[in-house]
């Protein structure tokens, strides 16, 4: 028997067979998981992000290491903060955060492979500005699940594989950004008869990306009053969010999600932007592809976030009287200096975003040093698995944007052919 049902977050129907849709009737809102028990519990015959019971899924059989949650000393001396925790999500052995691809989206590929493969999926199209499709050519790998990978060219610096055997296309849009490549990933998703991943629509998803403040609270002891995060499309500080929602029904953790406070890296920062004209709506001109070649964090270059959306990142910012901000390459670099020099792993720039929005909001007076503050480092530790384990950058397929159909289907049919 399940032990979740799918529900719509407008109209409150429960949705059968629903793998990444929206609901039939609102078309505009997401879906969200509920689960059968109200409780959250830690399995102990579990390992990794398994252990808990509000995922999607049932029997994996694949091991997930799951993010490392710890008190910081260092930083929190530097910056004055009594309560600062920081959730890791790399490769940091001798603390035990085993995540080798480096980046919090290997949850998501777990969790949403797993689910796809129990909604009888035979595999799945994946979009990426780099470090999703990482994740999920790492963890198509390490389960066994068919994966085709899209990237744009402009990220295929994030595109680097771990040493292991690797069977997974992976096609690049050559004349084209995150959204084209999009746009190519749902074309191919067609031509081959395999799912698109979904995007913010995949519960899985989200799920998947809230295990991070799941293993908070086993550490905190209950829910942040604050909570820091990067974000490109919000899908996992929506996955946050909607956790909290269920830790409140729990009751255990404390009676509200914490305070979301949220980044970007400028000048392309589309949601901060609309946040702070008050908006529901991203204006066009801030999705102007030009902007993306000017910023550090690739991976926060998402021009369809899931901001409008009802229950996503507007809806998140607003019930939880959030913050978004918007921080310069300069203050990106100088982030990531002090945390690597203070709390001694080296972080991704989408990280140091986050670094950034925390001193800002030190500086601005919108959290207190005493406060209970969770700091969401997504990626880190890319110089360690450089170092001890080894990486190579993948070889793509190239594309146009404007390719046809039964070009796709040629170029994929021989890929596939030549790989197996
Ligand atoms: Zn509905």
């Amino acid at each position: 028997m399940a032990h979740f049902r799918i529900r719509c977050s407008k109209c409150g129907a429960i949705l059968e067979d629903t793998y990444c849709a929206f609901c039939e009737h609102c078309k505009d809102s997401l879906l969200i998981t509920e689960y059968e028990d109200r409780q959250l519990r830690i399995s102990d015959n579990k390992e990794g992000i398994w252990r808990f019971n509000w995922l999607p899924v049932h029997d994996a059989d694949f091991s997930q290491p799951a993010p490392l949650v710890y008190k910081s000393e260092a930083l929190a001396s530097f910056t004055g903060m009594k309560n600062l925790y920081i959730a890791f999500n790399g490769y940091w052995p001798e603390r035990g955060a085993l995540v080798k691809t480096c980046t919090f989206k290997e949850y998501e590929a777990a969790v949403v492979m797993q689910n796809a493969r129990e909604n009888g999926v035979a595999g799945l199209v994946v979009a990426s500005a780099g470090n999703t499709a990482r994740a999920f050519v790492h963890l198509s790998a390490v389960s066994a699940f068919p994966a085709v990978v899209v990237v744009p060219r402009m990220c295929l610096l994030e595109m680097w594989y771990l040493v292991e055997p690797v069977n997974v296309p992976t096609v690049a849009v050559s004349d084209g950004d995150y959204s084209d490549a999009i746009d190519v990933a749902r074309r191919i998703s067609t031509a081959m008869g395999m799912p698109f991943e979904g995007g913010v629509k995949n519960i899985a998803k989200r799920d998947a990306l809230g295990v991070v403040l799941l293993e908070a609270v086993q550490v905190m002891g209950r829910m942040p009053d604050h909570y820091f995060q990067a974000v490109g499309s919000g899908t996992g500080a929506i996955g946050v969010w909607e956790m909290a929602e269920r830790l409140v029904i729990d009751g255990r953790y404390g009676s509200r999600p914490p305070r979301l406070h949220l980044s970007q890296n400028l000048p392309f920062a589309p949601m901060v932007k609309a946040w702070q004209r008050s908006s529901r709506e991203i204006d066009r001109e801030d999705l102007d592809p030009g902007l993306i070649n000017e910023i550090t964090t690739r991976v926060l270059s998402n021009r369809y976030p899931a901001y409008s959306v009802m229950g996503g990142v507007y809806d998140a910012l607003k019930s939880t009287e959030g913050m978004m901000y918007g921080i310069t390459n300069t203050e990106v670099y100088m982030a990531m200096k002090v945390f690597e020099s203070t709390e001694g792993i080296d972080i991704v720039p989408a990280a140091g975003v986050a670094v950034a929005s925390l001193f800002k909001a030190l500086k601005d007076g919108e959290i207190n040093r005493d406060d209970m503050v969770l700091l969401n480092i997504t990626g880190g530790g890319e110089k360690r698995v450089e170092r001890e384990i080894g990486t190579f950058i993948a070889e793509p397929v190239f594309i146009s944007r404007s390719i046809t159909d039964s070009e796709i289907e040629a170029i994929l049919c021989d890929h596939l052919k030549t790989d197996s």
